[in-house]
């Protein structure tokens, strides 16, 4: 098969080959040659070659370097220029693309080609022996770190000294001669760590970077960066080999990356930034402060001109933000990169909306456009504005990533995953992050970094996550070591709170107020074009008034899951809760069940009146009793003289309650076969709250639920109590009117499902409980699952956490038996999920494809469950 597709002005093989084997840059490459953009010529080792690479332990395969030689002879005679060439050598760069994009991961490698000879050949065809000199240290340091592992600041000591010496500011006023001088040292530095002298053979310099790119595939940051990302099932990495345009040559050259839109609002304006005279990753490194591109014009009119006219083709081309990278040489534009720009949720809506009114995308596109897990971003909160006015800015920095964020300070990204992991809420604050930071990047609550652009590695992976993010805040001063920074003549130490804001970069002092945000203008009309599209419905898991307020106006459809041992926790509640759990009668239970159901009724009635008009399914009592009696003596005694009653009773009835296997123990509907008093009170207290509510006029629509059955005969038996219970109250209070109330059950056991068809004889609906159903089905407990769970997905035994995303080949297949037997047990059986996967997009997905009639999620995960709902059905 064939390993390497060039893309040039002689011929393009890489179109329609796709981005699983060309990578996204090499795909894009081929594709932005093909549509007649100015991009220099190259090649493209497909990720299969990777793959191989891997498969054969480690070696390039045969053959490759053959087709490799070929390419290159190509690029030689289109560009009129030879590799190692003493009049006029070619240079290439090689860099990584994998068929997703993975920013700052990967290894790039600039000016390979030169040699000692070729860098004399270089500096006289260009007239230009500082540039020549400059490309040729740039290789011998990239090469050195990427290929050789040397350390880079090795190479960074002896250019300090350099500069020192000839007294430059700047990288770029550094004259040949120190150069020159630099390159010798750099040669000497590489053979003294490597103990080889810098290879003088442009194809053995090609060779190692190939393989090198390929080890750089599995580098523990990749590897993690997948991990976080949870991106699998890739080949591998491609490797571009693309001739080099420089933008090294002078004051009329120059780098830069710019995205078609801005990546963090969507606002439709170009939007980037540039250096003169200077070369690839200069830019994204923050070596020196870039330009905004907008101020390009002044420089070189012509170009800034040909760059809007390829940012309008590029979208056009690809109906999508593009990021690019771009470089030009003495005035003449070359195109290095595009790809989709990532972009906040903001953006991503913002973007999705313009698209359509500019007529470049349908609705249904705009819809797949936005990742629905990134609608959280919009749904974070932002500081008020009242509590901004008096807040202390400190510094401004750059708003690389919004949202507002309120932390204590971290100094290293161990140290942020550490008090994340303790509990604490952190700022990540670093002078520059890099891809070894990723884990405290993603633990903290914001970042906060002293230099870099927007560009930079901690603006754009922040980004990506949605994390906030100021970056390039540059009057603070970090102490590391020390555990503070200082700003405005103040210190500030590892235990201080400070606020950020990356909508607008500002730093400030303390914990500053923050507000919930609301469903408007463009989000509304995305949120509004998903309800045409979706075809699930979509319910929420609250069990408080106000939780069922937020859901409603976030778009829920009714509550798929009221939990009502939450209501149990507080303060007068428990007390009698734990009564009735000492209780030795069932006289004396039932005595401690009347104090508890005027609260229960006050809490139905609260919910029903915020879900008026909407169903509400209310779900029995399920957690085992014991998880409502403390554990410690010294409460056991406090809790004993509230009750009084001797501490050893306490004690012994706790003792008694223990179970080996709570989760599996006395729970759920269990608890009501041996104690039909709870489910009495429970259900009394519902149907007195519709009858309150019926009275004033609110619509009230419980239906009652039933959990963790798993067989037909307890659901028969618990759903005969619930009726007798449901007329009896009706009739207690003399109620003659409708109301209505669904009796259904649970589907949490693998038995239920296997039994689907009778268990539905007693149900009028069934709801998922796929946390309980995944971890019976795996056998896993989900209260312990992090002590292995994490070694399952590193080494991909499983492919994610199936608490987090079901598991839709084995306890799928529960589901989906479930659904399909119930529905022949009873026509048109009404089911829904109300598990953690609810409002998982990818789970959406699968509940749609089953035909289920409504998943059921936490509040803030409503609108991301519409927009995912959409996406099914399209
Ligand atoms: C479930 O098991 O999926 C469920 C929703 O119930 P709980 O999480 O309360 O056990
Ligand atoms: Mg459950």
């Amino acid at each position: 098969t064939k390993m390497v597709y060039y893309f040039g002005k002689t011929k393009t093989e890489g179109k329609g080959v796709g981005k699983d084997l060309l990578g996204g840059k090499g795909l894009n490459l081929a594709d932005m040659t093909s549509i007649g953009l100015p991009v220099p010529p190259g090649i493209t080792i497909t990720t299969q070659v990777c793959a191989d690479y891997y498969k054969a332990g480690k070696k390039l395969p045969k053959g490759l370097m053959d087709e490799v030689h070929e390419g290159v002879a190509t690029l030689e005679k289109e560009l009129k220029k030879k590799f190692g060439d003493n009049k006029n050598p070619l240079l290439v760069s090689v860099r990584s693309g994998a068929a997703v994009s993975m920013p700052g991961m990967m290894n790039t490698i600039l000016n390979l080609g030169l040699t000692d000879e070729s860098v004399v050949a270089l500096a006289n065809a260009t007239s230009n022996q500082r540039f020549a000199y400059d490309a040729y240290r740039r290789l011998i340091d990239m090469f050195g770190d990427v290929v050789m592992e040397v350390d880079r600041d090795h190479f960074e000591h002896a250019f300090t000294a350099i500069k020192k010496k000839y007294n430059a500011g700047q990288d770029n006023e550094v004259p040949a001669e120190g150069l020159i001088e630099l390159c010798n040292e750099y040669k000497a530095i590489y053979k003294k760590y490597t103990g080889e002298d810098f290879p003088q053979d442009p194809m053995k310099q090609l060779e190692l970077a190939i393989e090198a790119v390929f080890k750089s595939w599995n580098t523990t940051r990749a590897v993690r960066y997948r991990e976080v990302e949870g991106i699998r099932g890739l080949l591998g990495t491609a490797v571009n080999v693309q001739s080099m345009a420089y933008g090294n040559m002078g004051q009329d050259c120059g780098t830069g990356v710019a995205f078609t839109r801005n990546p963090s609002t969507g606002e439709n304006k170009f939007y980037g930034e540039f250096l003169i005279d200077a070369q690839g990753e200069d830019v994204v490194a923050g070596i020196r402060t870039p330009q905004p591109v907008a101020e390009m014009s002044k420089w070189n009119k012509t170009v800034y001109k040909q760059l809007l006219e390829i940012k309008d083709t590029l979208e056009a081309h690809y109906k999508d933000v593009q990021d690019i990278e771009f470089t030009i040489e003495k005035g003449e534009l070359f195109m290095l990169q595009t790809r989709n720009g990532k972009r906040t949720g903001a953006a991503a809506v913002k973007i999705a909306c313009d698209m359509v009114k500019e007529g470049l995308i349908d609705e249904k596109t705009a819809l797949l456009r936005i990742p629905a897990n990134d609608l959280t971003q919009l749904l974070l909160p932002s500081f008020t504005p009242e509590s901004k006015k008096n807040a202390k800015v400190l510094t401004i920095g750059l708003p690389a990533s919004p949202g507002a964020a309120v932390g204590t300070l971290a100094f290293t990204a161990e140290e942020a995953v550490e008090r994340t992991h303790a509990g604490e809420k952190v700022l990540l604050v670093r002078k520059e992050t890099s891809p070894e930071d990723i884990d405290g990047m993603h633990s903290a609550v914001g970042i906060l970094t002293s230099t870099g652009g927007m560009t930079s590695h901690a603006a754009v992976v922040a980004r990506g996550w949605g994390r906030c993010c100021v970056a390039g805040a540059g009057e603070i001063e970090i102490d590391e070591k020390g555990r503070k920074i200082k700003v405005g003549g103040k210190t500030y130490k590892h235990s201080d709170v400070l606020s950020i804001d990356g909508s607008t970069g500002q730093v400030m002092e303390g914990s500053v107020e923050t507000s919930e945000p609301k469903l408007s203008g463009d989000f509304a009309k995305v949120m509004k074009w998903a309800d045409q599209y979706r075809t699930l419905g979509v319910r929420t898991n609250a069990d408080t008034p106000k939780d069922s307020q937020r859901a409603r106006d976030f778009g829920a459809e009714g509550i798929g899951l009221c939990r009502t041992e939450h209501m149990f926790f507080e303060e007068d509640r428990i007390t009698s809760m734990r009564e009735m759990i000492l209780a030795e009668t069932e006289e004396d239970r039932r005595a401690a069940l009347a104090k508890l159901l005027p609260y229960q009724r006050e809490d139905f009635v609260g919910i029903f009146t915020a879900m008026k008009n909407l169903p509400v399914t209310v779900r029995l009592l399920d957690p085992p009793l014991h998880e409502f009696l403390p554990h410690d003596p010294k409460a056991q005694k406090e809790m004993a003289e509230m009750l009084g009653v001797s501490p050893a009773k306490v004690k012994s009835r706790v003792a008694a309650l223990h179970e080996s296997n709570p989760m599996l123990g006395h729970r759920g509907c269990r608890l009501s076969v041996t104690y039909p008093e709870i489910l009495e009170m429970q259900v009394t207290a519902i149907v007195e709250a519709a009858i309150e509510c019926k009275k004033n006029r609110i619509n009230a629509m419980p239906e009652i639920m039933i959990p963790l059955v798993g067989t037909a005969a307890e659901l028969s038996l618990l759903r005969s109590k619930t009726e007798e219970t449901i007329e009896k109250t009706k009739a207690d209070k003399g109620y003659s009117g409708q109301l209505d109330i669904l009796i259904g059950t649970m589907i949490e056991i693998p038995r239920a499902a296997l039994t689907a068809n009778e268990v539905a004889e007693y149900a009028e609906f069934f709801s998922f409980g796929t946390n309980d159903l995944t971890q019976m089905t795996f056998g896993y407990s989900r209260d312990d699952v992090n002590t292995f769970l994490p070694d399952y997905t590193r080494l991909e035994i499983l492919p994610t956490d199936p608490f987090q995303s079901l598991d839709t080949t084995g306890v799928g297949q529960l589901v989906e038996m479930g659904v399909t037997k119930g529905r022949q047990g009873r026509n048109g059986l009404k089911c829904g999920i109300c598990g953690e996967h609810g409002g998982d997009p990818a789970s959406i997905d699968f509940c749609h494809t089953v035909g289920l009639d409504y998943v059921s999620c936490s509040p803030f995960r409503v609108p991301i469950a519409r927009l995912a709902a959409a996406q099914a059905a399209i």
